[in-house]
């Protein structure tokens, strides 16, 4: 599948920029106030300095090429984003992996992670350590290309955890956010990946669904949205699948250039903010995730990469120097956009972090 609709990098776009959205996210409101800062707010709870509790996940981004162009991709993923992980980077991953038996997951993220020509050597490998391996699929890139087809056979024989994105049971919702055609070609991967075994009920092939909300606002409560869903894709697709894991939108890259265009971007952050929470604060993922970027450099979360935003000065920085006893001793970098894990119920990888 194809796409002509350019990422903001593609288009020079201001807000491509990490230093100009960092700016955004620590500018007065329109009325002249400040939202409070981040670190203020956990200052007030006992946790600042926010620290590790002990790292049990790589998370790896493989790049920000994508068949895609969602509108709130928090990457700036696309087809004309070229960034890719190397295989001498993903052998560093590898040696690093050896070294740290404490991390028992890998999450490989993107961009579409499968269309690194080595995202195959790679799952195999991690496969060959024993470590659990998670891959974020956006569904259409099984369908994408006759090359992707015998993607849901290879991660039943490596048994990969599916985590896909479908942000609702309906095609116009999806379409809008995603891309027109994407509602159909998910449903029929999804079709697919149930073929294989996937998400059935008592599988242990896991395959998850991931709900983003389409707007400016914070998502329902996952538990009763899940059985919707269930109920919704069973009726009208025959698809199964485990959990729904609902996350908040953070406001960066292509969901901040939403919020500005559109004037919710004052409202949202208020909505954030208003909806802190100091137990979902104590469970936000970068407490228990290392996050790598295409080219080996290490940061707190997939959000602060994109922000540029590296690991605390003084922890290793680089893939080739990791050290996971060093890394737990980091203090995680905070900013404003870090009132998106917080709010409500919280926000992570793996949806709400407050059961
Ligand atoms: S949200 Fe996912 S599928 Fe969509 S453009 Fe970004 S990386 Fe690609
Ligand atoms: S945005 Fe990243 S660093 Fe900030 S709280 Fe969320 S996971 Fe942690």
């Amino acid at each position: 599948m194809g796409s002509t609709v350019k990422s903001l990098k593609g288009q020079q776009h201001e807000l491509a920029n990490s230093s100009f959205q960092l700016t955004v996210l620590q500018a007065p409101t329109q009325h002249g106030t400040q939202f409070p800062a981040f670190a203020r707010r956990l200052q007030e709870h006992d946790l600042f300095p926010l620290k590790p509790t002990g790292t049990t996940i790589l998370q790896v981004n493989m790049g920000k090429m994508c068949n895609q162009t969602c509108k709130h991709c928090h990457v700036d993923a696309g087809p004309d984003r070229k960034e890719i992980m190397t295989r001498d980077t993903m052998q560093l991953c590898l040696d690093a992996l050896q070294h740290s038996p404490d991390i028992t997951t890998v999450d490989l993220t993107g961009g579409a992670p499968e269309m690194n020509p080595d995202f195959r050597w790679f799952v195999e490998e991690l496969s060959r350590l024993g470590r659990q391996v998670i891959v974020r699929c956006n569904l259409t890139i099984i369908l994408a290309n006759k090359k992707y087809h015998d993607l849901p056979a290879f991660f039943r024989q490596h048994g990969v955890h599916v985590v896909s994105s479908l942000p609702y049971f309906q095609a116009s919702r999806t379409d809008a956010q995603r891309g027109d055609g994407v509602f159909e070609k998910s449903i029929k991967a999804l079709q697919l990946l149930n073929a294989e075994g996937y998400g059935l009920e008592g599988s242990h092939l896991q395959l998850d669904l991931v709900y983003n909300p389409s707007g400016a606002f914070l998502p329902s409560a996952q538990a009763s949205l899940e059985a919707e869903f269930k109920r919704r894709l069973r009726s009208g697709y025959n698809i199964s699948f485990h959990n729904l894991f609902c996350i908040t939108n953070l406001p960066i890259s292509r969901f901040l250039d939403y919020l500005v265009q559109s004037g919710n971007y004052d409202a949202y952050m208020e909505k954030l903010v208003n909806a802190f929470n100091p137990v979902a604060a104590a469970g936000v993922m970068c407490r228990n995730t290392v996050s790598v970027g295409w080219d080996g450099s290490l940061y707190d979360c997939d959000f602060n990469q994109m922000l540029e935003l590296e690991v605390a000065l003084g922890s290793p920085r680089h893939i080739r120097d990791f050290d996971a006893a060093a890394l737990d001793a980091r203090s995680i970098v905070l900013n404003q956009h870090c009132y998106g894990c917080t709010a409500g119920a919280g926000s992570s990888c793996g949806g709400e972090t407050v059961k």
